[in-house]
């Protein structure tokens, strides 16, 4: 069985805010549902999930503040679900200490499962070779959002942070997320459906900060793989031009990444809000990823696939992972090359999920198509080989 690499989903995010045990099998329930999980360790067994990008989030404090967000917070207190006092403080540094508490709380209980699964949390590069050498199902910490490196600190705090949490294992981490954090503006990426429900209002578009740019550097210089997914189309091409004035001076570059999205092109014209549509890379996008190394992690959640906002009705079954793999053939034909296509499922991420992967344990069905699709040769480049090639430039 081909291995998968998952460049970003969400399990530490259900331990960390619902104390979901990562150890035990979950049947697969509804996509948002607070205690149930699409990403446990019998499933990325059962899958042949090898390694995984266990994706931090502590969510930002704008959360609480959407204009329809009380009402859900006020149900699931009322189920016995608290949840809110886990969130970003409105104030402060503190999120650092809460992303902290994350990470330690996940890697408790993946310690905890080691007399039952060959799985291991490595911190850095030299412990992923060791790890790929004995076979485990390898984690890696990410983070999703500048927001977890603290508010109100100076350039110098922000960078001193993430040097900390680089420490701690962090390998990736995406630079915006939902509102505007101390790194850069935020591109959104809640879908229509879920916006309307919930009252959230995209933020102004912003590029990066002073401290953002520094983050940029430092990542670059250091190792830690930059993932631009949410960040403002002006925030990216921020980007774009540090990688290229660093290569025109001579220093090191190393690949940047999508880890979970669809592109543009593909989701037009159904995609109605243009807006939306800015939140995926264009095609002069997609090759300066090729340009760099990087890859795109392919999302499980076809409203970022083919811009199809009806997937999501109850009435209506979705279309499966089939737009999944037509993004994938479109990239190819692009780039004339698989080299820069991987996976990065978001499941756990209260994303809307094809009806045909809805548990980790079922993924083999991407795995297959994929194999369909490309062929065994170059899905193995698909599933894992090219994120173990990024992986191994851009992180130390
Ligand atoms: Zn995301």
């Amino acid at each position: 069985m081909i291995p998968i690499f998952d460049m970003h989903c969400h399990p530490a995010l259900k331990v960390y805010l619902c104390n979901a045990q990562f150890q035990k099998a979950h049947r697969p329930t509804s996509d948002y549902m607070p205690g149930g999980m699409h990403v446990d360790l019998p499933g990325l067994e059962a899958g042949g999930v090898k390694f995984l990008f266990a994706t931090h989030y502590v969510p930002e404090s704008g959360m609480k503040y959407m204009k329809n967000s009380s009402w859900l917070f006020r149900v699931l207190r009322w189920t016995g679900l608290k949840i809110t006092h886990r969130f970003e403080p409105d104030e402060g540094p503190a999120c650092f200490e809460k992303t902290l508490e994350s990470i330690r709380g996940f890697n408790d209980q993946v310690t905890s499962a080691h007399n039952h699964f060959n799985v291991a949390v490595v911190k850095n590069l030299t412990e992923f070779e060791n790890a790929c050498d004995k076979g485990k199902t390898i984690l890696m910490h990410g983070l999703e959002g500048g927001h977890h490196l603290g508010k109100s600190l100076t350039d110098e705090q922000y960078v001193a942070n993430l040097v900390k949490l680089k420490q701690e294992g962090v390998c990736i981490i995406t630079l915006a997320h939902f509102f505007p954090n101390a790194l850069c503006g935020s591109g959104g990426g809640i879908p229509p459906k879920e916006s309307r429900l919930l009252g959230y209002k995209r933020p102004e578009p912003s590029g990066l900060t002073s401290a953002g740019r520094q983050v940029v550097e430092w990542c670059q210089e250091n190792g830690m793989i930059i993932d631009l997914v949410h960040a403002t189309v002006e925030a990216r091409y921020e980007v774009y031009a540090i990688l290229d004035e660093r290569k025109k001076s001579g220093k090191i570059i190393r690949p940047v990444v999508f880890s979970h999205t669809g592109v543009r092109t593909m989701v037009h014209p159904q995609m109605i809000n243009e807006l939306d549509r800015l939140v995926l890379p264009d095609t002069d996008e997609l090759l300066k990823i090729k340009d760099y190394g990087g890859v795109l992690g392919m999302i499980l959640m076809n409203y970022w696939q083919n811009g199809d906002n009806h997937q999501d009705s109850i009435l209506i079954s979705d279309k499966g992972i089939q737009p999944v793999i037509d993004t994938m053939l479109h990239i190819k034909e692009l780039m004339g090359t698989v080299d820069h296509i991987a996976i990065g499922t978001d499941l756990d991420g209260f994303t809307h999920v094809p009806s045909d992967t809805k548990h980790v344990r079922y993924i083999d069905s991407l795995r297959q198509a994929i194999i369909q699709a490309f062929g065994e040769e170059d899905a193995q480049k698909i599933c894992y080989t090219n994120a173990i090639r990024v992986l191994r430039q851009s992180w130390t």
